[in-house]
């Protein structure tokens, strides 16, 4: 495949890009000028020649937080009727209990879900999968999906204890036991555990693990509207004192958001040191905190604009897609993008120009992506965007017209025709 005239985010120029053993091939400036950014938007030339004129082609966009086993679940047994995060928790415990998840549905949610993802022009996704389940059927399920769609989609399993690691009988083993049977990532949730000493001796059992086994770090952490919940800066001082700087990513961080200014000049300093990277789920965590606060209610994100200025990476995900915890959720980080610029105080030019870094380069880095991104002798995993740069890619939410996932075609799309008739 020959990609014609693509517009790269960090090069000057027009270039084609040549696709060829799963790879790119070559990376040359574009032979011709396009016609003018109004030229026919056309990337059915031909089989193998795609001309992008002037359009922005991008690698495949990175989620990096989502709950695929969860998906499509929405509204069974109930609904959650508070909106808040611990009653999406106890009908996801009621669930279980009621004997509602089953391996074959699980699987064929997740499938859908993932998929849904993939025509958003997602390639590569990290799930967390609930692991507190004796059967651990979740986790079979999605063990068999990531091997099923490994050709269009690179899938990484985080086992993550939902009902917790000491409140859930056995839940530190379970945890455990996935890793042994192939989890890419181990995860937590210490700020739901029975007390603060809990959440820290939870914490110190995750890194355990990591140690131990040589995988990832990607925990819920103070995912509530609480200036107390400090259990960040044990992840930052277990990354330290473990050497595993770079491999560790902090989901949600939504207390950052309460903590006084004297707290957090502190912490920052550590949260770079340790290279933490961060998961952040702006709609979910709009639509799940402040409730109860009344007005002006708070906006229950991490502090993003904070953390990015500190130079620390920040990614934006979807977390859900219609379960116990938020009704909607199609898996378009396009979107997602929309709502964490706003939410964080990001439409400025300079952020503006460099949007895309939310759903690319940074949660590529917390999945610890090595060969990600556009050069030549690495794996062609790439989009072309109906857009010529990122603000326009944002604001008009472009269309993807064509995605390749490690040299394999996963679509093409034509721009949607609108025919006026004014
Ligand atoms: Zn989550």
């Amino acid at each position: 495949m020959l990609i014609t005239g693509g517009r790269l985010r960090d090069r000057d120029g027009l270039w084609d890009i040549e696709v060829r053993d799963g790879l790119v091939a070559s990376l040359t400036p574009a032979r011709r000028e396009p016609e003018g950014a109004d030229a026919a938007a056309d990337t059915r030339v031909g089989d193998d020649v795609v001309a992008a004129e002037g359009r922005l082609v991008v690698p495949q966009f990175v989620e990096n937080h989502l709950h695929l086993d969860y998906a499509h679940t929405a509204g069974r047994p109930r609904d959650n009727e508070s909106g808040t995060l611990f009653e999406g928790i106890e009908i996801w415990a009621e669930r279980k209990a009621a004997g509602l998840n089953r391996r074959e549905e699980v699987r064929a949610n997740a499938l859908a879900a993932a998929r849904e993802a993939v025509s958003h022009g997602v390639g590569f996704i990290r799930t967390q999968v609930d692991v507190t389940d004796p059967d651990l059927t979740a986790f079979t399920a999605l063990v068999e999906l990531r091997e099923e769609i490994r050709d269009w989609c690179h899938l990484q399993l985080v086992a993550f204890p939902q009902n917790g690691m000491v409140a859930y009988p056995g839940g530190a083993e379970l945890v455990e036991r996935a890793v042994r049977e192939g989890a890419d990532v181990v995860g937590g949730i210490p700020h739901l555990e029975p007390t603060r000493e809990d959440g820290v001796a939870a914490l110190g059992r995750v890194f355990d693990l990591a140690e131990r086994y040589g995988v990832l770090v990607d925990v819920h952490c103070d995912e509530i509207d609480d200036a107390h919940s400090r259990f960040v800066e044990v992840m930052a001082a277990e990354t330290q004192r473990r050497s595993l700087q770079g491999r560790v990513t902090v989901s949600h961080a939504v207390a950052m958001a309460y903590y006084g200014p004297g707290y957090l000049s502190r912490l920052l300093p550590k949260l770079v040191a340790a290279q933490l990277g961060f998961a952040v789920n702006p709609n979910e965590n709009l639509h799940l905190q402040g409730r109860g606060f009344g007005a002006p209610t708070p906006r229950g994100v991490a502090p993003v604009r904070t953390l990015t200025e500190w130079g620390l990476p920040v990614a934006f995900g979807q977390d859900s897609m219609a379960d116990p915890w938020y009704p909607l959720g199609v898996g378009d980080l396009l979107r997602v993008l929309d709502s964490g610029l706003h939410v964080a105080h990001l439409l400025t030019p300079e952020y503006l120009a460099r949007a895309l870094d939310f759903i690319t380069d940074n949660p590529a880095r917390n999945l610890a992506l090595d060969d990600y991104g556009i050069a030549e002798g690495r794996p062609a995993s790439l989009l072309v965007l109906d857009a010529p740069d990122d603000e326009t890619a944002v604001r008009e939410k472009a269309e993807i017209l064509l995605s390749v996932h490690r040299g394999r075609e996963v679509f093409r799309r034509r721009p949607a025709e609108t025919r006026w008739s004014v």
